[in-house]
């Protein structure tokens, strides 16, 4: 079968660990220029290069903080000079600051709200000006089952998440004329540092809450952005695609 990104011009935010990292990695080897940005280089940048070049993919790394409006609009322009415009975004960089309502310090809100909802848009907001002129794409922006049924102790985090859906919709509507499609994955539990804190009984109690029975990995997830940043979703836009194990079924 024909590489499924050969040559496309990928961008993903928080490339450097857990599930970007996995996204950078399936990408690159479906044959994609993939650019990465986030604030520190994956531990093994040298594996994952070798990796995509032995798939005919590249992977390189921008510094960018993505709450920063000016770090983004240097990093999106600095991909359109080095690769060309981008084909696929994925807007998945992301951090927890959890905590009860009453207890919540506001600057613990805006962090979550600028590194999870704000970097979507700033990154949309100039990623697709491209994307609407080459009249094709795909943008992928990571939500969160939480984001759907909500989560106590994480107010912050989960309408963070739900503003993605939100983000995610509006905006297909304004590009879809355009040929760019947007969607949102919505991950379960999924093993990365996001979760490696969460105690033994936490962790059993949410296993209880999915029907599969187990966690899942970083590549489920990369497979199911695979998925939709090709042409197998050519007909698939403002979805939702909830990759939990059934948990928020
Ligand atoms: P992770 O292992 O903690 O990785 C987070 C990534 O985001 C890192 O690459 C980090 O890179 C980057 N990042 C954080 N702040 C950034 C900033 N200001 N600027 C640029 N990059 C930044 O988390 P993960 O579990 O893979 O999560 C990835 C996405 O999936 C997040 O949006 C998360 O909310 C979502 N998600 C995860 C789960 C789960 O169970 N793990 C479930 C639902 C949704 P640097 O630190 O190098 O900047």
């Amino acid at each position: 079968m024909e590489a499924l990104l050969k040559d496309k011009v990928c961008v993903v935010t928080g490339g450097s660990k857990g599930i970007g990292r996995a996204i950078v990695a399936r990408f690159a080897a479906q044959g994609a220029k993939v650019f990465y940005l986030s604030r520190s280089e994956a531990d093994d940048a040298a594996g994952l290069a070798a990796g995509a070049a032995a798939a005919g993919g590249s992977v390189a790394w921008i510094a960018c903080d993505v709450a920063k409006e000016a770090e983004v609009e240097a990093a999106i322009a600095r991909v359109v000079a080095e690769g060309g415009v981008p084909a696929v975004v994925v807007n998945n960089a992301g951090v927890t600051r959890d905590g009860l309502v009453f207890r919540m310090k506001l600057e613990d809100w805006e962090t979550v709200l600028a590194t999870n909802l704000t970097s979507a848009f700033l990154v949309c907001r100039v990623a697709a000006r491209h994307m609407i002129k080459a009249r094709a794409g795909s943008i992928i922006n990571l939500s969160s089952v939480v984001g759907i049924t909500g989560n106590g102790g994480q107010t912050n985090y989960s309408a963070s998440k739900a503003g993605i859906i939100g983000f995610t919709k509006s905006l297909a509507k304004e590009v879809a004329s355009r040929g760019v499609r947007v969607n949102a994955i919505a991950p379960g539990l999924i093993d990365t540092s996001m979760t490696d804190q969460i105690g033994a009984e936490g962790r059993a109690k949410l296993m209880e809450s999915i029907p599969l029975g187990r966690s899942g990995s970083p590549d489920e997830i990369a497979k199911a952005a695979l998925f939709l940043a090709s042409d197998l979703a050519s007909y698939v836009t403002g979805e939702v695609l909830k990759v939990d194990g059934g948990m928020a079924m």
